[in-house]
Parts: C-alpha cells; sequence; structure tokens
C-alpha cells in the first residue's frame, strides 16, 4: 500500500501537493512503449479478458447499454466502458489524512474507454467515446452524491510525455472533498469577466462570430485555440448551453460532444505527428452559487517547459494560436 500525505502551501493557495510514496512501484511491465512490442500487448490489463488484473468496477456499461456494478469475485465480460478504483490510488476512500481545510479523502477511478487497445483505432469509432461520456455523467453524479465531495476532476494521459503509464484508451476521475486551485482561479476569473462585461466569458466567446482562433463548430460545442495558451496548438471545447458541468449535458449533446472532441485529438495527431496529449473536463464545485460555464480542455505535448514556466507560470510557446488554428482548419477538412 502506499503512503500518501496531502500538503497546501503556507504561502502559495494555488500550490496543492499529493506525497505519494507508494506510487513510484507502478508496474512499469505495461510502460506505454513495452505495448508497442506484439507479444506483450497480451499482459495489458485493461484489454477483454483480462478484467480480474483490476479491482472490480463501480460502474460498466454493458453491450446491451445497461448499467452494472461488479461485486468482489465478479466481472462483467461484455462491456463497452469499465470504472474502477485506480489499483495505486493518490486519494483514499477509508482515511482519516488532511491538513487543515484539505483531506486525502476522495475517489481515484479508471475509466477503460473501450474494448480497443489502440488509440488511434478507437478514435475512428465516436461512438466508443459516446457511451464513454455516457458512463461518466452517471458515475460523476454518484459521487457528487457524496456529502463530502465538493468537485470532480476528469483527465486523460496519452503517452508517456503526457503521464500515462498504459497505452490502452483510458481516463482518470479525481473527486476532492476541496475545489482544486486552477478551478478556484478560473471562478474568480468568470467573477472579475462578468463584473467587467455583464456576461460570462465562454457565452462571451460562443457568440463571436468572426473569431480568428475558432477551428471547429458543431450543433452544441464550439472549438478555438487558447488565447494564452501553456502549450501551443492548445484548444478549448465549450458547450454552446451555458451549464456548470457535463452531468447536465442531454444525450444528444454528449453524442455531439464525442463527433467533435475525436475529431480535433485525430487532427492534433495528423498535424502534430502521433503527439503525446492531456485533455481534461473542468466542472464547478458542488452546489456552487458562483458563475461557472464547464469546458474541456485540450493540451498537446509540444513544448518542453523550462525553469521559467515552472517558476512562473509564464508560458513560451513557439507557434501562435491564430496561426494554429488556421494549421487546424486546414487538417480538419482532409479528415
Ligand atoms: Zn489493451
Ligand atoms: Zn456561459
Ligand atoms: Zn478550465
Amino acid at each position: 500500500m502506499s503512503r500518501l500525505e496531502i500538503r497546501r502551501s503556507l504561502f502559495d493557495s494555488s500550490r496543492i501537493s499529493i506525497i505519494a510514496i507508494g506510487r513510484r512501484r507502478r508496474p512499469k511491465h505495461y510502460s506505454y512503449q513495452g505495448l508497442h512490442v506484439g507479444a506483450l500487448t497480451k499482459i495489458c490489463p485493461f484489454c477483454p479478458g483480462h478484467e480480474y488484473m483490476t479491482p472490480p468496477a463501480t460502474l460498466v456499461l454493458t453491450s446491451s447499454l445497461e448499467y452494472l456494478v461488479e461485486g468482489e469475485g465478479e466481472r462483467v465480460r461484455d462491456w463497452l466502458v469499465r470504472i474502477f478504483p485506480n489499483k495505486y490510488p493518490a486519494l483514499l476512500l477509508n482515511t482519516e489524512g488532511s491538513r487543515g481545510t484539505i483531506s486525502l479523502y476522495g475517489y481515484h477511478e479508471v475509466i477503460v474507454e473501450s474494448p480497443i487497445h489502440s488509440e488511434e483505432v478507437y478514435l475512428e469509432n465516436p461512438k466508443y467515446m459516446y457511451y464513454v461520456f455516457l458512463a461518466l455523467r452517471r458515475r460523476i453524479k454518484e459521487i457528487l452524491g457524496d456529502d463530502r465531495i465538493e468537485n470532480v476532476v476528469v483527465i486523460k494521459n496519452r503517452g508517456p510525455r503526457a503521464g500515462a503509464s498504459i497505452v490502452h484508451p483510458h481516463l482518470q476521475l479525481f473527486a476532492n472533498t476541496f475545489t482544486p486551485p486552477v478551478i478556484l482561479s478560473e471562478l474568480q476569473g468568470f467573477k472579475n469577466f462578468k463584473e467587467k462585461h455583464g456576461i460570462c466569458p465562454l457565452c462571451y466567446m460562443v457568440n463571436r462570430i468572426d473569431e480568428p482562433r475558432l477551428v471547429l463548430e458543431s450543433k452544441h460545442f464550439i472549438v478555438y485555440t487558447r488565447y494564452a495558451p501553456k502549450q501551443a496548438y492548445e484548444l478549448l471545447i465549450v458547450p454552446r448551453k451555458h451549464s456548470p458541468c457535463i452531468t447536465n449535458a442531454s444525450d444528444d449533446e454528449l453524442f455531439d460532444l464525442a463527433q467533435v472532441l475525436s475529431k480535433v485529438l485525430r487532427a492534433l495527431l495528423r498535424l502534430l505527428g502521433g503527439v503525446d496529449y492531456n485533455y481534461w473536463i473542468h466542472c464547478a464545485p458542488k452546489n456552487s452559487e458562483m458563475e461557472y460555464h464547464w469546458h474541456i480542455e485540450v493540451q498537446p505535448v509540444v513544448e518542453t517547459w523550462g525553469g521559467y514556466e515552472k517558476s512562473s507560470g509564464v508560458h513560451i510557446v513557439t507557434v501562435s494560436p491564430e496561426e494554429s488554428a488556421v494549421e487546424l482548419r486546414n487538417i480538419l477538412k482532409s479528415l
């Protein structure tokens, strides 16, 4: 079992650290590179038939679109999406560990996105991503039903440079008793913008026509390159409907989102030659009175951050957001 401790900086409240000693022992033989070797793919713990290599699922979406929960010693075989606790958690459900306002209590779960082992093949079939969003919407609602949980972040690591240790398409969910610093900072930004301009900043963006950073428009979503990116080609996916969390999205919106997200990821992979990337879903804290508009941020790993970026939060990028939008729009025409 890993040893965990959570800390907040005494002078920089935007800095929270989980010290996770045992996580260093995460299985290296599942390494991303290793799984490119044909024979080793047999040991992928997320592939169908290997369900016993992972803990029992807290939620399974079956091929007949039923939602099930696995008991100990029980595994569902005909699944489309499996969600289960991370074997090497950074947050714990049975913990007393806390420091002031922050606690290690929380959910750290893995979402296996499809039975398909290859991310590229998975992205060619957006209906699988739609199933992921259906399962996620349900699981996030369940977790937010826990009185102690305040905020849920869902993240994607694809590739070793983006922090992935397993190649099979999967997401991770982190549910905390506190709202992470980045979201707190966004809440303050939404408040400031609304006070100054009388409108939510993302609603303002959605209503702007002729935006040079526009990459893609769909029935329910708009994709832009970020105005002030941390990585070149960084994207923002914004729902047209003002809402604090993805849990309020309709089936129709989630279906549309799956088409949009898989398309922009394929565009990044094509344009940047199999680039590693992260993306994440940002939702407001539960029961927040503050203005918020949920969104997805996509960050390809293009630039290596040096001391200046790490020390200051100021990021140097080598392609302008307007230029990267042109390149992405052109690539999207050929997809
Ligand atoms: Zn696999
Ligand atoms: Zn809005
Ligand atoms: Zn955000």
